[in-house]
Parts: structure tokens; C-alpha cells; sequence
């Protein structure tokens, strides 16, 4: 397969980055094979970028609701017609296997039409007031919006943050993750060739640079990240405190099983949502806390489960783990493999780098499974972001409570029971954004609200769905009218 030249769009031109320099993606499945050149850009292109845009987005705000609806449905048409090509993109880029690169081929256009009924759905309120006057408000874009995302789902975080925030008509400069650059030219190529103003969108492509660049510019109105919480915070630092900004970031999620659990059922939910995508899911579980009498048969069917895995390029047909995303990846869950060892885990099956037939060419690694993990240590407190799983053993439904809750994270949670009042109770009680119950923490409706508590999210807007997704993107005024006598 050929490798592919990305630009920039700046200005409603396709443009390398004005240092001329690149960055080369490689497959990570098969790191000869190169999927492309893509500007490396600085904070130069950054200024560029914001400038077009905070130029451009005006038009695109006086754009009527319906036609901004339009837009982003034919986007979604666009990109429906290309899944099959996108999805195996996908793969090859990011190395999800093809069905799970399917899932975010599929979403994507449910998104954006979502999105697009969104731009119709904008409204205000009128208030009471004395007399013959009228208070109202109403809520109007804030301008620039600025977006940073993730390589973990190349298509569909992108599109929920652009696709709310050109609902709302907004212009957007995004900066996606140097991982997927192609993805992301994809979906920047489907809202253009779907009529959206070339001016009120600019994709910078490159690292952290472009990123904290984007962060910090003044005459960027809303900031919306979702990554980690090491870079989460830098960006919160750069955008600063009168700015708006909204966080997604990582998580240790953890999956209690009680006693009452049907234990194959339980073990399913729980390798779909630790292996699921290679473990590269903000929401895939990293932890079983297991009560008393479970711990021994659970641990035995997660691990068989594990080593039942079949780990190869997510291209070939009947494999179901793909590669990790790239070097640094492989080598954080080596990293965390060692050191759990060493803090005295018992590494009960995986995580181990695999070779031969050619698999050393990418960044395999077989599904880690490690027993008798307290809450001391790294494997129980740091997010690895691979398929490393770490069980931990509970006397009480209380003490399970309070080890899921000991992580400074807050994303995911679940647990498996039979019993509903207990269900309910750690629903009420787990200090999550997301609490799933006989389901694998991973996997989420559009049409849902999305956030972690703690320090997995700035709280202060809820992605993805619904009315608080929109004022984010959107400034409320209050007006005060009176007729002169
Ligand atoms: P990352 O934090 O390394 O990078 C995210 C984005 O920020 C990338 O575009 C990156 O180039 C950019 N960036 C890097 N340094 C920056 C800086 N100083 N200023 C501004 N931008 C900067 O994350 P990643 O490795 O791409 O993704 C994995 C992480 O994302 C995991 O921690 C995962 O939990 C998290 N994640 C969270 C959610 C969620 O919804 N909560 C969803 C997916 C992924």
C-alpha cells in the first residue's frame, strides 16, 4: 500500500507545516509498512490556524441552523458510504482489529446526526418581568473552539467534539493525536466535501506543541481535550482560569464481583472490557475486586479466557487483540509487567512481548493477567492503558467498595450481582461518572451523557449527548427589553 501526504488545513488550504518538517506513521501491527507523512507542526501553525478560523467562524455562525444540520448529515452520509475503506484504515493506523474498527465506522455517522439535530434544538427562555418588558436569554457560539484528542478512537472522539461544536456553530481548530493522522484528515475531508465553510475548520497536524499551543491562545473561546490526566492537566494549566475547557481523561477501572455472580457470565464481561481493544479503552476495566470464596474460581476462568485471546494484526481474520498503538506503548505495559513482579504480583498468565511470524514487527503483546495485587501498588494505582488486569481480594462488599474507590481516578466502574439492592447501592455509592451493572465497563451509548469524577474529568460539562454537551459550546446572555413609552 502507498504512503499517504498529509497537510494542514489552514485557511481553506492544504498546506504542509511551515517549518516543512514531518512526522511518518507506521503501522503498528507491521512498523515497515508506512502509512503516511504528515506536517510536524509548531505553535506557527498553531497562530496560523486560530487566526483563519477566528476569521472564518463568523460566517459559519450566521449560517442558518438547518443548513448547519445539513452539513453535518451529509458528513455523515459521506462517511458512511466509505466504512469499509475507513474501518480498515483504521486498522491499519491504530491497530484495532477490523470489527472493533467497524463499531467506530458505524457510530461515528449516528454522531453526527445527533449532532446535526442538535443545531435545531438550540433555545432560550423568557423570564417574568414588570410590566410590558421581556427578559429572555439566549445562547450563541463561542467562537473558536479548540480540540484535542486521542489516538484511541481516531474517528469517534473527534467527531464528538467538532460535531457539537459546528452544530452550535462554531469554528474549530483541531489537533488530533501524530497516531491517527490519516483518520483524521478522513474525517476533516468528509465535513468539506459535505459544504462546511473551509474557513470555519483548521486541522494541525503534530504532538505536543501544536497542542499547548492551541491550549493556551487567547482567542480560542473553548478548549476540549480528552487524553490523559498528565496532559489534561497541562492543558487546563495553559488554557488558564478564566477560560472554559473540558476534560476527559484516564481511569483504573474496576470491575467487584460478588459471591451471588454466575462466574462464567462475570468472566466474559470481564475480559471484554480488559482485553477489548487491546486494553487501550479509557473505559476498559484494570481491576477485579473479588469477595471472599470467588477470587480463586474467578481468577482461574479470567486467566483461561485471556490465554484463549488471539492476538495478531487486526486485518486477519479470527484475531480478536490487535497490537498495542505504538512503542511507548508496548514498553508501559512491559514497564508495568516488571514492576508488578517486583512489587510481588503473581503474574498468572501474559504479558509477554510476542514474535515470530513476523509479529516482531509490531507492538504484540500477550494479555496480562497478575493475582494477589494490593492497593499499594503500581498495578493497582497507575493507568497502564494495555491489557494488564490486576485482581484483588475483598472480605465485604464494603472493603470492595472502598478499594475501587482508591485510585485518583473516576471514570468506570462495575460490578456483577444477582442481587439489585446491592447493585443499586454501589451505583449510588461508587465515585464514577460511568457504573455499569452485568456489563463490561467498556462500551457507551451516543445518546448519553459522558464523563469521569475525580481526576478522570473537569466535571463541568458532560460530553457526548444532551443539553449540558451543547452549553458547552454554546455562551448564554440575558437580555432585558422594554418598549420606550
Ligand atoms: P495523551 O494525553 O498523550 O494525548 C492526547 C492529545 O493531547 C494528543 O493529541 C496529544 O498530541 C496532545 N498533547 C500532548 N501533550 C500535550 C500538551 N502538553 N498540551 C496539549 N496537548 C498535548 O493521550 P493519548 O495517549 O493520545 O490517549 C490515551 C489517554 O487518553 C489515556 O489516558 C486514556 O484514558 C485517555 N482517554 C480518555 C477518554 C475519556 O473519554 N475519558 C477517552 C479516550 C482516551
Amino acid at each position: 500500500m502507498s504512503a499517504y501526504e498529509g497537510r494542514n488545513l489552514i485557511g481553506g488550504r492544504w498546506v504542509p507545516a511551515l517549518s516543512g518538517e514531518t512526522f511518518t506513521r507506521r503501522n503498528p501491527a507491521d512498523v515497515d509498512d508506512v502509512v503516511g507523512a504528515f506536517p510536524d507542526s509548531s505553535a506557527a501553525d498553531v497562530d496560523a490556524a486560530v487566526a483563519a478560523v477566528a476569521g472564518g467562524a463568523a460566517e459559519w455562525a450566521a449560517t442558518p441552523a438547518e443548513t448547519r444540520a445539513r452539513v453535518l448529515e451529509k458528513a455523515a452520509d459521506l462517511l458512511e458510504a466509505r466504512a469499509a475503506e475507513l474501518a480498515a484504515e483504521i486498522v491499519r493506523e491504530e491497530g484495532k482489529t477490523l470489527a472493533e474498527a467497524s463499531v467506530e465506522t458505524r457510530r461515528t455517522p449516528m454522531n453526527l446526526r445527533f449532532h446535526a439535530a442538535e443545531a435545531v434544538r438550540m433555545s432560550g427562555q423568557t423570564y417574568a418581568a414588570p410590566g410590558s418588558a421581556l427578559v429572555y436569554t439566549w445562547r450563541e457560539p463561542v467562537g473558536v473552539v479548540g480540540a484535542i484528542t486521542p489516538w484511541n478512537f481516531p474517528l469517534n472522539i473527534p467527531s464528538r467534539k467538532i460535531g457539537p461544536a459546528l452544530a452550535a456553530g462554531n469554528g474549530v481548530v483541531f489537533k488530533p493525536s501524530p497516531l491517527t493522522p490519516l483518520t483524521a484528515q478522513r474525517l476533516v475531508e468528509a465535513l468539506l466535501a459535505a459544504g462546511l465553510p473551509s474557513r470555519a475548520l483548521a486541522l494541525v497536524h503534530g504532538g505536543p506543541e501544536p497542542g499547548a499551543a492551541l491550549a493556551g491562545d487567547p482567542r480560542v473561546g473553548a478548549v476540549t481535550f480528552t487524553g490523559s490526566t498528565a496532559t489534561g492537566r497541562a492543558v487546563h494549566a495553559a488554557a488558564g482560569p478564566s477560560r472554559r475547557v473540558q476534560l476527559e481523561m484516564g481511569g483504573k477501572n474496576p470491575v467487584v464481583v460478588l459471591p451471588d455472580a454466575d462466574l462464567d457470565r462475570a468472566a466474559r464481561i470481564i475480559a471484554t472490557g480488559a482485553f477489548g481493544l487491546s486494553g487501550q479503552a479509557c473505559t476498559g476495566t484494570s481491576r477485579v475486586i473479588a469477595l471472599g470464596e470467588v477470587y480463586e474460581p474467578l481468577l482461574e476462568r479470567v486467566a483461561k479466557l485471556a490465554g484463549e485471546r488471539t492476538v495478531g494484526d487486526g486485518r486477519a481474520p479470527g484475531v480478536d487483540m490487535g497490537p498495542l498503538a505504538a512503542d511507548f506503548q508496548l514498553a508501559k505495559v512491559l514497564d508495568h509487567v516488571r514492576a508488578g513482579q517486583e512489587e510481588g504480583a503473581e503474574l498468572v498468565t501474559g504479558g509477554r512481548r510476542l514474535t515470530g511470524d513476523g509479529l516482531e514487527r509490531g507492538f504484540f503483546v500477550s494479555p496480562a493477567v497478575f493475582a494477589g495485587v494490593r492497593p499499594d501498588m503500581r498495578l493497582a494505582r497507575e493507568e497502564i492503558f494495555g491489557p494488564v488486569l490486576a485482581f484483588q481480594r475483598a472480605a465485604d462488599f464494603e472493603e470492595a467498595l472502598a478499594l475501587a474507590d482508591a485510585t485518583e481516578y473516576g471514570l468506570a466502574s462495575g460490578i456483577v450481582t444477582r442481587d439489585l439492592g446491592r447493585a443499586l447501592d454501589f451505583a449510588r455509592r461508587s465515585r464514577t461518572g460511568l457504573v455499569k451493572v452485568n456489563q463490561p465497563t467498556t462500551g457507551m451509548a451516543m445518546n448519553v451523557p459522558f464523563g469521569g469524577l475525580k481526576e478522570s474529568g473537569t466535571q463541568t460539562f458532560k460530553e457526548q449527548a444532551g443539553p449540558t454537551m451543547m452549553l458547552f459550546y454554546t455562551q448564554e446572555k440575558s437580555v432585558y427589553l422594554s418598549a420606550l413609552e
